[in-house]
């Protein structure tokens, strides 16, 4: 990644542009640009080889005008403060586009887990939580999984935090394993919502999913079951990328007549890492890692990482290429994001697209508090349904007023966040 690439710098253009055309005052825009608190800590971890190591750990929370903060918890080597304020600033903007009662939160932890037990993962996990309990709680801050994180991680943190509060509170965390507070349908949540918006924006364009091909960068929890939902509407995914971690590069997987969701599923490892070799005998073709983003298809569905598409690559796509589904968040530089509109590329913007993990994480709240868990299709028509309504108003708003849909879905975002801030009576 491009070592200049700020992403909270870009989540603040992003909103300095809207604001601007929003009219914001002063107060509102000072306000609403940067997080309302930040916890930076260290973490020591006695590791398995008896020496310790310290890890830095970060919450930040931009925003809880319409609820307490929410947003996951990353795992990452390459993990930096600056990432976690923009994904705590999308997040308030992603629970504000689809409607839901929380605002924006991220945490972050710079570490590999290919080089961690899970012994000493779970030590992270533990440190973590006894660092923050005080400020995060079901009605404060409400943490998920994300990047390198899962089920096991949240349990871990929700069970260091009932320890140290004394009592149960499944509500602290959200991304259970389900059994233990989880929702049935979260694994598929963020995907299959993706491809929820990806129909309405198809239907919108007048276009069939039938007639069109796909490429998705990364396939790990997102990509997975967007690439599953996609092919159960008919549609046809060529290519798909992910990283390797072995040769420390990323690799595209194509297959001309259509990438097989199970037999793919089959041979990629916990990290989203498909197997090269596997794959070379199923008859997949292994190209360069940015291979994805150039094939002649219809639909790009990035749903890996930040930064992926900018100035110097935007150029490549394909003019094939009718619609941009942004799985990842921050995947599109501003700068790139100019050109994809130039060229009249219809675009899912990230807290859109990506928000069904989010709704879902909601949803298993709302089940928690009740004690009563639904059935998984219930869960994926409300989430469904959510997803419908929320893509709806964006793209009526974009139509009506002859606007991109990203500036759209922001405008939306940012009235409701102000306008909850206001009549708190904060600005
Ligand atoms: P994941 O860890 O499950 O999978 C990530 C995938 O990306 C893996 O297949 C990995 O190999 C691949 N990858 C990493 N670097 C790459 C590179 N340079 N080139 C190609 N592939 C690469 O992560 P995820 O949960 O699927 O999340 C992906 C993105 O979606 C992130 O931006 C995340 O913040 C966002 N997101 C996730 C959720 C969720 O519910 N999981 C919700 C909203 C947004």
């Amino acid at each position: 990644m491009d070592s200049k690439f700020n992403p909270f710098k870009m989540a603040q253009q992003q909103f300095d542009e809207i604001a601007e055309k929003l009219n914001l005052d002063e107060a509102t825009r000072s306000f609403l640009r940067v997080p309302m608190k930040e916890m930076h800590f260290t973490i020591p971890v006695k590791m398995d080889d008896g020496t310790t190591k310290v890890f830095q750990g970060f919450r930040i929370q931009h925003n809880s005008a319409r609820g307490p903060n929410k947003g996951g918890i990353r795992f990452h080597p390459q993990e930096t403060v600056d990432t976690v304020r923009a994904l705590a600033t999308w997040m308030t903007w992603k629970c504000a586009v689809v409607d839901i009662p929380l605002g924006g939160g991220k945490g972050g932890v710079i570490c590999d887990p290919h080089n961690l037990s899970m012994r000493e993962q779970e030590a992270i996990c533990r440190g973590f939580m006894r660092v923050i309990a005080r400020d995060v709680g079901p009605l404060v801050d409400v943490p998920a999984p994300d990047v390198m994180t899962n089920g096991q991680h949240m349990v871990w943190m929700m069970d260091e935090y009932e320890k140290i509060m004394g009592g149960k509170f499944p509500g602290v965390i959200t991304g259970k394993p389900v059994g233990m507070g989880g929702s049935l349908g979260r694994t598929e949540a963020t995907g299959y919502g993706a491809m929820y918006t990806v129909r309405e924006a198809l239907n919108n364009l007048g276009i069939d999913i039938k007639n069109t091909t796909a490429s998705f960068q990364g396939f790990g929890n997102v990509s997975q079951y967007a690439i599953d939902l996609y092919t159960q509407y008919g549609g046809k995914p060529v290519c798909v990328s992910c990283w390797d971690d072995k040769d420390k590069k990323s690799y595209s997987f194509i297959k001309e007549s259509g990438l097989v969701f199970k037999e793919l599923m089959a041979i990629t490892d916990k990290f989203g890492t498909i197997d090269k070799a596997k794959a070379v005998e199923l008859g997949y073709k292994i190209e360069d890692g940015n291979a994805w983003l150039t094939q002649d298809v219809d639909i790009l569905v990035p749903a890996a990482l930040e930064n992926q598409i900018h100035a110097e690559n935007v150029n490549t796509i394909s003019p094939k290429v009718k619609l941009i589904a942004e799985g990842a968040n921050g995947p599109t530089t501003p700068e790139a994001d100019k050109v994809l509109h130039e060229r009249n590329i219809f675009m899912i913007p990230d807290f859109l697209c990506n928000a069904g993990g989010v709704t879902c994480s909601y949803f298993e709240q709302v089940q928690g508090n009740m004690n009563y868990f639904w059935p998984k299709e219930e869960v994926l028509e409300k989430l469904d349904n959510a997803m419908t309504s929320a893509f709806q108003a964006v793209y009526d708003l974009a139509k009506r007023k002859n606007i991109y849909m990203r500036d759209a879905a922001y405008m939306i975002s940012i009235s409701r966040v102000a306008e909850a801030s206001k009549v708190r009576g904060w600005i």
